[in-house]
């Protein structure tokens, strides 16, 4: 763990060793250059403490990345709670109660929220030690789910992919193929039937999808022959990987635009994808949509007002793409020159 904290370009690791619970807490805070760390709480169980403190980083690094990208004036942080077994009930409980001590003693250098492994009823109970959680609104004691707004951040970015593509914003005529029916997938299927798009929908629960499909008029293919599904819009809204040496020669689609995290497996398969003329959206972009949601929200800004900011992703997105065009690269590294640019510039000022 020296040597990770030592290599690594972030600014600081917060580091408890939970004696009651066996469970190690992390909370990595990258870069603060915009604003105060915010990032989700993620529990989970680790090979090693080790594993999930480099999970912290990493996940803290793409939180940098995903606020200085749409423009949001926040920092990149992440924590994990490394847990030894699965927690319930009151020893789940109290752990959180003592992550939410640790996060309020930090005064707001970092605000959590949820993430995998963690629920909006998690929050609650970290809330009942912290102001700095989201994803809980405090007032109707309601759990804010942050998939709606993920989906229509997706729907968007899908909106400009399209018209990088095939010059329309225009859906009817095209194909979109979902894969992933859940928090995301099912409201993003939603809306992209409504626009008039032909639906093809898959996940590993097949009938899950096929529920949906019934219900929106779409068809269903098999997890397993998802890389090989002719369709104008891929949308990978399951798991991270998804992207890589294997699929993409395999894949039919013009653009892919998911809000699935870590879609490539490595950064070389971006620049693979664009050998393949296929226009990828950036994950960490397109998929900001609860991210955006989930503060706002938490600071009393009306629903509506969200929405707008989430719509915006739409020209973030067409800038993106506008660059990746001009300089014959994926979209991808136009992203990551922005928040680069981002970055300098408030450094600078
Ligand atoms: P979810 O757990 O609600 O749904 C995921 C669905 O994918 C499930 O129905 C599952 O059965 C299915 N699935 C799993 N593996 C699959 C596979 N190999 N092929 C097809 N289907 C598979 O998750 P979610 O909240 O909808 O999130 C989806 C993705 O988007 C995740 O990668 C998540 O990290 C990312 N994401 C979600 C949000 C959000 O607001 N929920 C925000 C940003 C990013």
């Amino acid at each position: 763990m020296q040597t990770l904290i030592e290599q690594w370009s972030g600014e600081a690791v917060v580091t408890r060793y939970d004696r009651e619970t066996e469970t190690w807490v992390f909370i990595a805070i990258h870069d603060t250059t915009l604003g105060p760390a915010m990032g989700g709480c993620r529990v989970w169980q680790y090979p090693t403490p080790a594993d999930g403190l480099r999970d912290a980083m990493r996940l803290a690094e793409g939180m940098t990345h995903k606020w200085a990208a749409i423009g949001f004036d926040l920092g990149g942080g992440k924590s994990v709670l490394a847990v030894p077994r699965p927690l319930e009930g009151d020893a789940r409980r109290g752990l959180l109660r003592r992550f939410g001590r640790l996060v309020a003693s930090l005064c707001g250098a970092y605000q959590c929220g949820p993430d995998l492994g963690t629920t909006p009823d998690d929050m609650a109970v970290i809330g009942e030690e912290t102001e700095y959680v989201h994803g809980y609104d405090r007032v109707h004691g309601q759990p804010v789910d942050p998939g709606p707004f993920t989906a229509l951040g997706v729907f968007v970015g899908m909106r400009a992919a399209l018209q990088q593509a095939f010059g329309s914003v225009e859906f009817a005529g095209r194909t979109v193929l979902v894969q992933g029916i859940g928090d995301v997938g099912v409201p993003l299927a939603r809306q992209v039937a409504e626009a008039g798009a032909t639906l093809v929908l898959s996940d590993t629960d097949h009938n899950r999808a096929e529920r949906l499909a019934t219900a929106l008029g779409a068809r269903t293919v098999p997890a397993d022959q998802i890389s090989t599904t002719p369709c104008d819009v891929y949308a990978p809204c399951a798991i991270g990987g998804i992207l890589n040496a294997t699929t993409i020669p395999l894949l039919g689609c013009r653009v892919v635009a998911g809000s699935a995290n870590n879609q490539l497996a490595e950064p070389a398969d971006a620049d693979r994808m664009h050998r393949r003329g296929i226009l990828y959206a950036p994950d960490y972009v397109i998929n900001a949509g609860g991210a955006t949601a989930l503060p706002l929200l938490g600071r009393g800004h009306a629903a509506e007002e969200v929405l707008d900011r989430i719509r915006t992703f739409e020209r973030t997105l067409t800038e993106i793409f506008s660059v990746a065009v001009a300089n014959d690269e994926s979209p991808y590294h136009a992203a990551q020159r922005r928040v680069d640019r981002v970055l300098t510039a408030r450094r600078r000022a």
